[in-house]
């Protein structure tokens, strides 16, 4: 009873010092056990979300750049990350490195609709990256983890929303190009495999499965350019 009260005090207090909106709502949702926001944006879904999953190293970032000029029609959104930059090789845009504790300020803001820690790391999503062009009817593009996908699937309505998988084959492939991209400590590598075998069980609840094996480069680019043109083209109708 008393760690009920002390629990109470502690988010009434907090309610009544918040700064914003968005972190009240984050507050009153941990009081209510309710997604607030969550029935707040619904109602405000009117584009369409693409969501790429695939493992490290499975070639996400060549099978994107075939979408040439389709790519002008879609907002890619943010990513926050605390991971380290990688020395030379760092060529993700749609990251903002921000420090452990400065993401962790953001999850009890409110500021993220989704996070997860993933080889030890907070990737996350802020709110705004995704409602706002959602909201605006855009068609909004987002690369994502299990456990992320798994989260925006319960916020964004299912025909507001596509989950496309890029398939790299075997583990021993994926080491491969992992490793040939940039050193890996034996430790990290044994995370990645993890992850890998718990995102290619995913692969079946997938709406879309873009096979990107070896050599096989140009088929791969072409068959996403055409699935993201035909939810474009829908999306218009
Ligand atoms: P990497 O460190 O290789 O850039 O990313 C590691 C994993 O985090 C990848 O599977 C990538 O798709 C995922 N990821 C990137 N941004 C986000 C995000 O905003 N949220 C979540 N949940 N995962 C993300």
């Amino acid at each position: 009873m008393r760690e009920v009260f002390s629990r109470t005090f502690y988010y009434v207090n907090t309610a009544i010092n918040c700064s914003n909106l968005l972190q009240l709502i984050a507050v009153l949702e941990k009081i209510l056990g309710a997604d607030i926001l969550v029935f707040m944006e619904k109602e405000q879904i009117k584009g369409h979300l693409i969501l790429l999953m695939a493992p490290s190293g499975s070639g996400k970032k060549k099978v994107m750049e075939g979408l040439g000029k389709v790519a002008d029609d879609i907002y890619f959104a943010k990513t926050y990350t605390n991971r380290e930059r990688r020395e030379g090789v760092e060529e993700n845009s749609r990251y903002t490195f921000i420090s452990r504790e400065d993401f962790e300020e953001a999850i009890d803001k409110g500021e993220l609709i989704e996070w997860a820690v993933f080889s030890g790391n907070y990737y996350g999503t802020p709110r705004s990256e995704l409602i706002v062009p959602l909201s605006e009817g855009r068609i909004v593009m987002k690369e994502m983890e299990l456990q992320g996908v798994q989260q925006i699937k319960k916020l964004i309505p299912e025909e507001n929303i596509t989950v496309i998988y890029i398939d790299a084959g075997s583990w021993e492939n994926l080491r491969k190009r992992i490793l040939a991209r940039a050193p890996m400590s034996e430790e990290h590598l044994a995370l990645r495999k993890e992850r890998y075998e718990e995102e290619s069980k995913f692969k079946d609840e997938a709406d879309v499965v873009i096979d990107n094996h070896n050599g096989k480069l140009d088929v791969a680019q072409s068959t996403f350019r055409k699935v993201v043109e035909e939810i474009i083209n829908k999306h218009h109708d």
